[in-house]
């Protein structure tokens, strides 16, 4: 257990994280050079397009060091975003140490802080390294100075490093060797060990990732999780060296993983404790939590022929990425469909990505909500996240909506900007510091439903991208909320319905029917688009028929043209779905989404 290093690197999104880890995975020779794919550790598609970390993926390293002696690093990845944190503080748990990754050019930002925070939280011992020394723009000297003002570091003990170029690796793979502690644990002991993540292999189930705390596991063994009380036979324990390696036993201190014929990664939960079933460990460990939903939507297939496929789809997703929950959803509109549960926007978008380019699947997602509480005039308490389901507002006492605490942090100069953002979004100005001469962290207490659009997206535009955002959701408060119906052709569209703060309902329903005017298509008929609450129509737009044919001015004469032009409008007509008489692209329910 002397040699063994547990430790994860964490830092502000884009600031070299999986390029240092391949560097390190690289200097392990583990994998052959010609193998060796940029950034193995993101592995999915989509991870490498928005280059951000979803699933995290945990590497052991054999290094020997300086001093002759064979060590095993073991590099726990964090998932990047906001919306991952509990699964990133289930990681962090299951470390001794954290390489804390500052961009040389971009200095300290709002995850740099958050995640230190969450480190500190876990009594790792922290190493900060400054990477990308290699760019022009790099500015040592400032970089620690915030080490020093900002985080409370040592600056003296940064590392300095490219992981681009390879700049600085020998001397962090020592670091890691000699100022990171140990492990500590009693292998004799009961197993007591923590699950950090899971992922869903075709042919042998759910792989468990976890760290061992106390005694070992072994093929063979019973074991037991604590939060749910199932219980499983052990088939393989092994390490994860890109490829899995089989073990005779996985011992405290140690990470691994096991396969013991899981369906599917629903039954085990991040942050659950593993035990033996013969020999339990007397507590689980600390700190375990079900992962929680916070916006809420339905996915329609476009085709109502295609529900099976959708259904298998979203069962097969589900393997893999035990915090998407759904149950099935009608609508008079749409038929059916599911309602499902996401841990952000973000894990919505990659789901619905997902959906749609892995498993090749034609949606209509209607706009995601955030869940709200009713109490009402019974005394009775209702979670309510679905419009459909909203009641007659008569029967509703009071409403009340889930707040955030947002901590976003820019230059000052963006201070102006920034507030007017947050007040216009009902936000409550809590409190502001300095971080650094002209670096101000802003605290704002915001309705969650009011950032789950665009907010982030508006944050990086009044602030030329320079802004951060990090945010926790803290209670409900009362608000006034209303059920806005759109109305097509004086058809109320189900799927159109959104749950609104009544401030905002007049000017979402202006959008929404704005929006909807641009996105359906001609027809042959006039279509009106009506915004109504409780029956009182409060915006309106209309799209004229059309006057010709799309072909007439081909002139008959170009048959291929013609053709093509057909094809086109038939391809187009896939995403298009039959709302009575009029036709909905898929792209009016995204639509409604956007605030300007
Ligand atoms: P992550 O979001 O923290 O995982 O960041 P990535 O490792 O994906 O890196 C973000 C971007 O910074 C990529 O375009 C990398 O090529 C680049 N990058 C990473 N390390 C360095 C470095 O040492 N020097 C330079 N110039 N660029 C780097
Ligand atoms: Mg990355």
């Amino acid at each position: 257990m002397k040699r063994i290093r547990n430790f994860s690197i964490i830092a502000h999104i884009d600031h070299g994280k999986s390029t240092l880890s391949d560097r390190l995975i690289q200097t392990a020779h583990i994998v052959a050079d010609r193998d060796f794919k940029d950034q193995i550790l993101d592995n999915m598609d989509i991870e490498r397009e928005r280059g951000i970390t979803i699933k995290s993926q945990t590497v052991c390293l054999p290094y020997v060091a300086a001093d002759g002696q064979a060590y095993t690093l073991n590099l726990i990845d964090t998932p990047g975003h906001v919306d991952f944190s509990y699964e990133v503080s289930r990681a962090l748990a299951s470390c001794e140490g954290a390489l804390l990754l500052i961009d040389a050019s971009q200095g300290v930002e709002a995850q740099t802080l958050a995640n230190l925070m969450l480190a500190m939280e876990h009594d790792l011992e922290i190493i900060p390294v400054i990477n990308k020394i290699d760019l022009p723009s790099a500015d040592i000297e400032r970089v620690k100075q915030q080490i020093k003002e900002d985080l409370g570091l040592d600056p003296e003990g940064a590392l300095l490093v490219s992981a681009k170029e390879g700049t600085g690796i020998a001397e962090a793979m020592e670091a890691i060797v000699h100022r990171l502690p140990p492990p500590k644990g009693d292998a004799d002991a009961p197993l007591q060990a923590l699950i950090f993540d899971s992922h869903y292999d075709p042919f042998r189930g759910t792989i468990v990732h976890f760290r061992v705390f106390q005694g070992a596991i072994k093929p063979g063994d019973r074991i037991r999780f604590l939060s749910n009380g199932y219980t499983y036979k052990v088939e393989e324990v092994g390490l994860f060296q890109i490829v899995r390696k089989p073990q005779r036993a996985i011992a405290a201190g140690e990470v691994g993983y096991l396969i013991a014929g899981i369906k599917t990664v629903s039954d085990t939960r991040c942050g659950d404790t593993i035990t033996l079933h013969a020999n339990p460990c007397p507590q689980p460990l600390p700190g375990f939590r079900e992962a929680q939903p916070v916006v809420f939507a339905s996915i329609y297939p476009v085709a109502a022929d295609t529900y099976e496929e959708l259904t298998v789809a979203l069962e097969k997703l589900k393997l893999n990425d035990a915090s998407l929950i759904y149950e099935k959803d009608t609508s008079a509109a749409l038929g059916f469909g599911y309602r499902c549960g996401f841990l952000g926007l973000l894990h919505l978008d990659v789901v619905q990505e997902r959906l749609e380019r892995e498993y090749d699947q034609s949606i209509i997602l209607t706009v995601p909500s955030v869940g709200y509480k009713l109490i009402l005039n019974d005394g009775e308490e209702m979670m309510i996240d679905n419009p459909v389901l909203y009641p007659d507002p008569t029967t509703i006492q009071q409403s009340l909506e889930p707040y955030i605490r947002a901590s976003i942090i820019v230059p000052d100069r963006y201070m102006g900007a920034v507030m007017k953002l947050a007040l216009d979004r009902r936000g409550i100005n809590k409190n502001y510091q300095y971080l650094t001469s002209n670096r101000l962290e802003m605290i704002f207490e915001l309705p969650l439903s009011e950032v789950i659009y665009d907010f982030y997206d508006r944050l990086k535009t009044v602030t030329q991208g320079y802004g951060s955002f990090d945010y926790e959701i803290i209670e409900y408060r009362p608000g006034k909320l209303a059920k806005l119906d759109i109305l097509i052709n004086g058809e109320r569209v189900d799927a159109l319905s959104q749950l609104v703060h009544e401030d905002r309902a007049y000017s979402r329903a202006r959008v929404a029917c704005d929006k909807l005017a641009e996105e359906i298509p001609r027809q042959q008929f006039k279509i009106a688009i009506q915004g109504t609450i409780g029956g009182k129509i409060i915006a309106r737009s209309t799209v004229n028929a059309f006057r010709k044919d799309v072909t007439a001015k081909c002139y008959g004469g170009d048959i291929t043209r013609k053709r093509k032009l057909l094809e086109k409008q038939k391809k187009g007509k896939k995403r298009m779905k039959m709302v009575g008489k009029v036709m909905l692209p898929q792209s009016a329910f995204l639509a409604v989404l956007k605030s300007d």
